[in-house]
């Protein structure tokens, strides 16, 4: 990266003997090791909320009586100087996991482009699962030591923040982003002007800067074309994530395929593996492509040298749910790109032909998939999908044939798992468990965790979700932004010793957020149960065009509002990584219950069960895999069904049936005379020692090194 100039903006006054505070500011390092965070909170705690966790801002708006005070403190200068010790250690590490396991691969360079890169809540460009794994690739690709660059954008905007009407209608809202609170550093040339690259966008050049987000020892590059070259409507191209116009969404796509080739290259970065996250970014395959033929290959042998070094992740189990365009389109931002691929138009279009019953289009999940050397799934379950759903791209081959495999998706356990939790394991497991938290054997050191201590820390993190939700509601209430029901359904009569039962996620229609609402009386009498009280927490948000998916958020809010539900039916506002950290941390429970086969794979469920929830879902995605009859529960059978309201009936009868035989009476059976219910422990046991190595990044990154990225370079040592 030599001639570039990426200077982090010198945005802070800080005394000298904290001074590095800002260097922590600008590398997301602090997001998933606790000590650093609390270096933050112990100087002005309310402060820290008020900044949503962001370090940036934090340091931009501290009063320095605040700083000087902590300067002074011998405590908090002995904590920053372990967090910055341990920060050192981390970025100079010699020998990470990587160098250990790939000695010789020195010379590797993983590119992973996506759409959105979820990494905190702070930096609000994601706007779900497909966003929270790529940012969880990240974080543990540093960990491991990988060579790996990300590419994606830098959405002005952000995702949409979300209110409900009284009436349970969603409102969205859109703010703009202060990229000088933000831990982003825009990237210069030598004489102070933006690195920026440019495309070709239906006749018009199109340019984007390039920013840099340090993610521990990985570099995250955004693009942002809100800049002076750009006219107006060019500008707002990135702002905001999945426009329905389908103009902005070619642009887009056109911009992270073939701008974010353009832009490594402008770093002097050269990726040895492509790794596309989802089809969006697949016309990188007609830049490299581009780069190959201007080096002298025809367009056959451009095309092999491309496919070699690429790797392909679908996440859409449903045809519908594929991201593709009409060939006007096409023919309106593409035909620049045929000619200098020496296509004819139809030979381009058969790089990605795709024949809907509407006609034909040009498909981005086709060109992936053509353009792959590996491709693959994200659950086993997904997998077998994706090769009958795209079994007409070899229809010479069996099903099982098709070329395309499964990696289950993961989580990254340094996120998501709550400081406590994280503290009790240390003690049990051995200080460097996180190392080889993937190994199996290592997790059935969890029988010697004592359940009273196991208790206390679920005790501790529901009553942190509790009292997160009480001070949300208050805080509408005195802003008077809430009706009172509206207050009551902000969970304000929530109670921390009640069976806490987690749903959050997209409200799209196939995740079936309504299918406990298929007998709203039994619903009621379940959680109103004097004994036995249960309280369900919703949220989520609905893709702003998806009307049937508001409705559905409209239909919840309903049963929320219901006064016989005494305030146990609850719906919190606005979901992201912070809520989510929140509820997979202090729930008992996390349910999920899509109609099968659709979910792909399902992280949050994985969340939940590192910090001790028991999941109760479909076997469908993920958890077909992850459920072995002992540490969780089911809802319906493994089956298909071609009636849905059939399959929707006879899912809710089990979900009500397991609910009120199983896992009600298990949690409040409390026998012996510390009041704690052992029963329940152990599935707790249970639940973490077999989840929490499986469906880690650890884990997942393994094979995707091992099975996509140097599968046909296999390490003898
Ligand atoms: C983990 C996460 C998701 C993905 O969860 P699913 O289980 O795939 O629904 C979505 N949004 C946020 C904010 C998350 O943290």
């Amino acid at each position: 990266m030599k001639d570039i100039i990426r200077e982090t903006p010198n945005n802070f006054s800080l005394p000298r003997r904290i001074t590095r505070l800002g260097e922590l500011a600008y590398n997301l390092w602090w997001i998933w090791n606790p000590d650093a965070q609390r270096l933050f909170i112990q100087i002005d705690r309310p402060l820290w909320e008020r900044v949503y966790h962001n370090p940036v801002a934090f340091l931009r708006k501290v009063e320095r009586p605040q700083l000087n005070a902590v300067t002074n403190d011998r405590y908090f200068l002995d904590l920053y100087d372990r967090v910055m010790r341990e920060f050192d250690a981390y970025m100079s590490e010699e020998k990470p996991w990587f160098k250990t396991h790939y000695p010789k691969h020195e010379k590797e360079l993983i590119a992973y482009l996506s759409f959105e890169f979820g990494l905190h809540e702070s930096l609000p460009v994601y706007a779900g699962g497909l966003g929270v794994l790529s940012g969880d690739h990240l974080k543990e690709a540093s960990d491991m030591g990988l060579p790996l660059v990300g590419i994606g954008f830098y959405y002005t905007q952000g995702y949409f923040s979300q209110r409900i009407t009284e009436d349970g209608w969603q409102e969205t809202r859109n703010f703009l982003l202060n990229y000088a609170d933000l831990p982003v550093v825009p990237l210069a040339t030598p004489d102070g002007k933006p690195l920026t690259i440019s495309v070709t966008l239906a006749g018009r050049k199109v340019s984007a800067r390039i920013l840099e987000v340090r993610v521990g020892r990985i570099s995250l590059f955004l693009l942002d074309t809100d800049i002076d070259d750009n006219n107006p409507a060019d500008r707002s191209l990135t702002a905001r994530l999945y426009s329905s116009d389908p103009e902005v969404r070619i642009s887009q796509e056109i911009l992270l395929g073939i701008g974010g080739v353009r832009a490594l290259r402008h770093l002097g970065i050269d990726p040895t593996i492509w790794h596309m996250n989802e089809g969006h970014s697949a016309f990188l395959v007609l830049q490299r492509m581009r780069e190959y033929m201007s080096e002298g290959l025809d367009s056959e042998a451009a095309k092999q040298k491309v496919r070699e070094s690429n790797v392909f992740t679908t996440h859409t189990p449903v045809p519908a749910g594929n991201d593709e365009f009409p060939l006007w389109l096409i023919d309106k931002y593409l035909p620049h790109v045929w000619e200098e691929l020496k296509l004819s138009r139809d030979g381009f279009i058969d790089l990605a032909r795709n024949q809907q019953d509407w006609g034909e289009t040009f498909s981005m999940p086709v060109l992936a998939l053509r353009f792959s050397a590996r491709s693959n799934g994200v659950s086993e379950l997904h997998g077998q999908v994706s090769r009958a759903m795209w079994n007409k791209l070899w229809p010479e081959r069996k099903v099982n044939d098709v070329p395309i495999t499964h990696i289950t998706n993961g989580v990254h356990a340094p996120t998501w798992m709550a400081r406590r939790m994280r503290l009790l394991f240390d003690r049990y497991l051995g200080q460097g468990w996180m190392e080889t938290i993937d190994d199996l054997e290592m997790w059935s050191q969890i029988e010697n965790v004592p359940d009273s201590e196991l208790w206390a820390v679920k005790r501790h993190l529901k009553n942190k979700l509790v009292n997160y939700a009480m001070e949300r509601a208050r805080r509408q209430w005195v802003t008077g932004s809430a009706h009172p029901v509206q207050v009551v359904a902000g969970g304000v009569l929530l109670e921390p010793y009640s069976l806490t039962i987690g749903f959050a996620r997209r409200f799209a229609t196939y995740k079936r957020a309504n299918l406990i609402m298929r007998d709203v009386d039994r619903l009621i009498r379940l959680v109103t149960n004097e004994q036995m009280p249960v309280q369900i927490i919703f949220a989520g948000k609905a893709h702003p065009a998806d009307e049937p998916g508001k409705m559905v958020i409209q239909q919840v809010y309903r049963a929320v509002k219901d006064a016989r539900s005494g305030g146990r039916l609850v719906f919190l506002e606005d979901y992201d990584m912070n809520m989510a950290r929140l509820l997979v941390q202090g729930v008992d429970v996390w349910m999920n219950t899509p109609r099968r086969p659709n979910e792909a794979s399902g992280t949050s469920g994985m969340k939940a069960a590192m910090n001790g929830a028991l999941n109760f879902s479909v076997l469908d995605g993920w958890w077909r895999e992850g459920f072995n009859g002992d540490n969780g529960w089911a809802v319906g059978e493994e089956r298909e069904y071609h009636d849905q309201n059939a399959q929707d009936d006879a899912d809710s009868r089990s979900l009500y049936d397991t609910l009120e035989n199983e896992i009600v009476p298990l949690y409040y059976d409390k026998r012996s005379i510390d009041g704690m219910p052992h029963g329940w422990l152990n599935k707790m046991k249970e639940s973490i020692r077999t989840l929490a190595p499986t469906f880690s990044t650890r884990r997942m990154l393994t094979e995707y090194l091992g099975q996509a990225y140097f599968s046909d370079k296999t390490e003898e040592e």
